[in-house]
């Protein structure tokens, strides 16, 4: 099969989260440049296929590393999610040459509140680890404020990213961050906010003093998330052009019975 508009990239490491969600880190022969918040069309070729089998994964590392990192949940009758469980360390993976996406930080705001379901989260933490670098290396001395909502069922399954995110929120005071959990009865020890992502959004924009005419609003992941905080931003009076969405699929329609 013709690989020549992709580029080989070698399966490094894979930590599970839970069953069915998993950090994937890759290395690539050269340094990958994108705008955080971009996503990677990344998969399989081989002899075998007749077509790759390729799929559009957020990337969640800072640009110009050789190590790309992705936070993806497996979907158990899904075409590619349960092949790339199958990977061990070492094996191949292909991506397209160009990373692509609108879903990158509005600079025409200072101010940014960032809404995820479980892997919806990536594309945040390339543009905050982003931000670090370029503060840390002297490009830019005044940070955009960013709060980042961070949902899933349990706790576990927002994986490193609740550690990481929540140690970077204590260092940086332009960072907030809220991760919440959906179902507690699941998760007994865990004592932070409680609720699904889109119903608990509203107090937290309004106790962190993000005021709708100075924000952009970015909501990503599990489409009816989508649909509901886009409601809220809407009513709270968020400017249209300022609120920006990245589904990452269409709810398949139920049978009627
Ligand atoms: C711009 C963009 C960025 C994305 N980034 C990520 C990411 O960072 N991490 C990630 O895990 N996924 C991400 N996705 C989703 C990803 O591209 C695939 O759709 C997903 O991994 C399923 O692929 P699959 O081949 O296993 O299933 P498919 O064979 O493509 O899908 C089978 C069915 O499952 C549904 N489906 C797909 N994903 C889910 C889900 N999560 N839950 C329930 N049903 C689903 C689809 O609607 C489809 O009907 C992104 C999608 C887009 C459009």
């Amino acid at each position: 099969m013709d690989t020549s508009r992709y580029s080989r990239l070698t399966l490094t490491e894979r930590k599970d989260f839970s069953d069915d969600l998993a950090v994937f880190h890759c290395s690539s022969d050269e340094p990958v440049e994108f705008t955080p918040g971009q996503y990677a069309t990344i998969g399989l070729i081989d002899d075998e296929r007749d077509r790759p089998l390729l799929r559009p994964y957020s990337v969640v590392n800072a640009p110009g590393s050789t190590d790309l990192e992705f936070f993806i949940e497996r979907v158990d009758d899904g075409d590619l999610t349960p092949e790339l469980w199958t990977l061990s360390e070492g094996d191949d993976l292909w991506m397209r040459d160009k990373i692509v996406g609108r879903f990158v930080l509005d600079d025409t705001y200072r101010q940014h509140v960032m809404v995820a379901t479980v892997t919806g989260v990536g594309p945040y933490v390339s543009i905050v680890r982003d931000q670090i670098r370029r503060l840390n290396n002297g490009r830019i001395d005044d940070p955009h404020r960013m709060l980042v909502l961070h949902g899933g069922s349990r706790s576990w399954e927002l994986g490193t990213y609740r550690v990481e995110l929540s140690r970077l929120a204590d260092t940086y005071d332009w960072l907030n961050y809220v991760p919440t959990v959906s179902r507690p009865w699941e998760d007994p020890d865990w004592d932070g906010e409680m609720g699904r992502v889109g119903d608990v959004l509203r107090k937290h924009v309004d106790a962190h003093g993000f005021a709708p005419e100075d924000t952009a609003a970015y909501t990503c992941g599990h489409p009816q998330m989508i649909d509901k905080a886009q409601g809220m931003f809407e009513r709270a009076g968020f400017s249209e052009d300022a609120i920006h969405e990245e589904k990452y699929f269409v709810e398949r329609a139920h049978a009627s019975a």
